[in-house]
């Protein structure tokens, strides 16, 4: 076990005490700090000689800003040093996407910035997963969609780590990053999120393409680049096991409307495959009138459609559903399941059988009342059995309210009081928009999961117009940290 030899790792200024310190950055960059930290008490270890995980200090808010670390953290820290140190509270949250990010500023928030937070993920930037639809197409790159985290953090007060988290020791208070090293935490919040189960059906990896990735949307990018020097048939589908209806419908009316830009409409036979037992299941029962509009729009698109099937396996050039029925291709996006990051299996009484992070109402995982779980990391009973199996989809909406509510206990319990707040995923509120090319669907219900009051789907160009202004607002709101705003 060793510790990261990277000062910035272990000594982010803002938990320092004693005499101020100076020195220059890379790039001539001043930076002001104070000697002995209560860093050394959270990263354990001896010093590595390896490569380190990057790390910044959170400490440059804004002067007058209510969460600048530098001014609350000082007030914080008041007193004796050995009161002062086991008074203030560390939040870790590994995750730095939807979940991670929401519930990192959001704990800072409700506490002042009276706590610490480092939040840790391998990838320095934040995602925009929904407009991944749009990237195979040209209309999106990584840089349209994505921003770096760290200085959304550091403006916050908010440590960031960039390393992978490999290991969880609930007893000891304790995560281990990728490189040996430990960071010990009073709060943890897991928003690792999803990652693709690959091995969901034979050749799924090797023949067909997917976009819940950021790379592997390039991917399909580049196939998609192929396809149209050699159009052939396309497939869009969703396997036996997913739950990210809403992006396969997404791609498949979007790629419909390229195939008419491209003049390949007449040329291209388009099918949708996929395991809901009716259109617009969406993974969350369906909502009122969903299967017809979906079917109205699918008809005019001229889509051919196979419902309430498995895959069997995924051919060079053809889908082979359990039926035994093979659908040719030679443009192929299949959505996956999606799996917990796996090395949180290896912790007692964490996980379900896929690596999803089994929760309370509170977010509080089953087992720990310190561990809390939010976003796609946390498991979602599903509350139906259908033909072929379904998942649930974890979207944004409900993510964000997730990680509100696990930090509003977080701050509970370090204010000393009860984690009291609860929602449960299933009482959230639906709120999606689901695109179309120039069209596209507003989705609105009281609940994610039935038995629900109100559902309605609002089919129109309009449609189209907010998923373009929900992306612009969505990205400034988290590049610029206002995780309270709606
Ligand atoms: C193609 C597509 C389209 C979508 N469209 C929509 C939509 O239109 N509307 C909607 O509401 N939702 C949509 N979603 C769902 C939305 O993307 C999810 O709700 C959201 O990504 C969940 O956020 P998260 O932070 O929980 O997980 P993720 O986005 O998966 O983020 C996980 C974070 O954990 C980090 N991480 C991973 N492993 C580790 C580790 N070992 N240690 C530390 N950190 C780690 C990652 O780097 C990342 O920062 C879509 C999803 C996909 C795939």
């Amino acid at each position: 076990m060793c510790r990261p030899d990277f000062p910035a790792l272990r000594r982010p200024s803002y938990v320092h005490r004693g005499g101020l310190h100076e020195h220059r950055k890379g790039g001539g960059r001043r930076v002001r700090h104070q000697h002995a930290s209560a860093w050394d008490d959270w990263v354990e270890g001896p010093a590595c000689s390896g490569p380190a995980p990057v790390a910044t200090p959170g400490r440059h808010g804004k002067p007058g800003d209510r969460t600048n670390p530098g001014r609350r953290g000082r007030r914080g820290r008041r007193g004796r040093r050995g009161e002062e140190h086991s008074m203030r509270k560390h939040v870790v949250v590994l995750g730095a996407n939807f979940a991670g990010l929401t519930a990192a500023l959001s704990v800072r928030h409700e506490l002042h910035g009276d706590v610490d937070v480092t939040v840790v993920s391998p990838r320095a930037n934040f995602l925009f997963t929904p407009s991944l639809i749009w990237l195979p197409f040209g209309k999106r790159d990584r840089g349209d969609i994505t921003f770096d985290v760290e200085p959304t953090l550091r403006h916050h007060g908010v440590d960031f780590v960039q390393a992978a988290a490999t290991g969880l020791d609930p007893t000891a208070r304790t995560v281990t990053l990728q490189d040996g090293s430990t960071l010990r935490y009073d709060y943890l919040v897991i928003a690792t999120g999803y990652r693709n189960d690959s091995d969901v059906v034979p050749g799924f990896a090797e023949n067909a393409v997917t976009i819940t990735t950021l790379e592997d949307a390039e991917r399909a990018g580049h196939a998609w680049e192929l396809f149209l020097r050699d159009p052939r048939d396309v497939v869009v589908a969703a396997t036996q096991g997913a739950g990210c209806f809403g992006a396969a419908y997404e791609f498949l009316f979007n790629l419909s409307f390229q195939l008419r830009r491209h003049d390949l409409h007449q040329r291209v036979k388009l099918t949708y495959v996929t395991a809901e037992p009716f259109l617009g299941h969406f993974g969350i029962g369906g909502l009122p009138h969903g299967e017809q509009l979906l079917g109205m729009f699918l008809r005019k698109e001229g889509i051919d459609s196979r419902l309430n099937v498995g895959i069997d396996h995924v051919a060079q050039d053809a889908l082979v559903l359990e039926t035994g029925e093979e659908v040719p291709f030679g443009y192929g996006m299949v959505v996956p399941p999606f799996l917990g990051q796996e090395w949180l299996t290896a912790v007692d009484g964490l996980t379900d059988a896929k690596g999803m992070v089994a929760v309370r109402d509170s977010y509080q995982t089953l087992k720990y009342d310190d561990v809390y779980a939010v976003g796609a990391a946390a498991a979602v009973e599903v509350p139906w059995t259908t033909p072929t199996p379904v998942g649930i989809p974890k979207t944004g909406f409900p993510t964000e309210v997730m990680a509100h509510v696990a930090a509003r206990n977080i701050a509970a319990q370090i204010r000393g009081e009860e984690p009291t707040d609860e929602k449960a995923f299933g009482d959230i509120k639906a709120i999606c928009v689901m695109d179309a090319g120039n069209n596209g669907v507003v989705i609105l219900a009281d609940k994610m999961l039935p038995p629900r009051k109100h559902g309605v789907l609002i089919p129109g160009p309009q449609a189209h117009v907010m998923k373009l202004g929900f992306e612009k607002y969505f990205l400034w709101k988290m590049r610029n940290g206002y995780v309270q705003l709606p």
